[in-house]
């Protein structure tokens, strides 16, 4: 029973979910993936098999 939308919040956050290639692992961005902050972008990291993921712009 862990799929209880509780209003909004899970609204946004459920429109991106992840898939790893490396492995069976997905979540959504706001998972427990292993994010490497760079200059210009954020680099997703699987945390169970470090397989990149993918790579976002950061807009700030
Ligand atoms: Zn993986």
């Amino acid at each position: 029973m862990k799929q209880t939308p509780s209003t909004e919040q899970s609204a946004v956050l459920r429109k991106t979910v992840l898939f790893c290639q490396g492995c069976e692992y997905h979540a959504p961005t706001t998972g427990s993936w292993v994010i490497h902050e760079k200059a210009s972008c954020e680099v997703y990291e699987c945390p169970h098999c470090r397989e990149t993921v993918t790579v976002r712009d950061r807009m700030d």
